[in-house]
């Protein structure tokens, strides 16, 4: 699996820097923000180094789509409060401009009681 050995979010995957884990399997690894904007804060990463967003292409669809079938019950599981009075909300920074500082693809998820630090 490719992996960039100064990329911060996989040294995490390498168990190398110290993260709060909240699910792992195969493929990706979720773990809570350090720096939390929010009550509830994690963020999703694919075990393998894409860069971001804008490297994705049709062949991480199938890994997009398991990311994204989880966020309902790993947000439920951190305690994020029911739809539609709670929710979550789900990001993922791209490039500069899309306020993207980790170059390790990432999809935030967010929720709790509001308000918020930030989003
Ligand atoms: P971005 O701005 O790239 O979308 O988000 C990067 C996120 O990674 C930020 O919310 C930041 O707090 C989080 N982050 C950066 N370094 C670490 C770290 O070493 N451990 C954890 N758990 N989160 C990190
Ligand atoms: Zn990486």
């Amino acid at each position: 699996m490719h992996s960039d050995p100064n990329c911060i979010f996989c040294k995490i995957v390498a168990g190398q820097i110290p993260s709060r884990k909240v699910f792992e399997n195969d493929e990706m690894l979720v773990f809570h923000d350090v720096k939390p904007w929010a009550p509830v804060h994690f963020l999703m990463v694919p075990k393998e180094h894409i860069p971001s967003m804008a490297s994705v292409t049709e062949e991480h669809a199938g890994l997009l789509g398991r990311m994204m079938a989880m966020v309902p019950r790993l947000a439920a599981q951190e305690g994020c409060n029911p739809y539609p009075e709670g929710g979550f909300r789900v990001v993922a920074n791209t490039g500069a401009e899309g306020g993207q500082e980790v170059h390790h693809l990432h999809i935030h998820v967010m929720g709790g009681p509001r308000p918020w630090l930030k989003g």
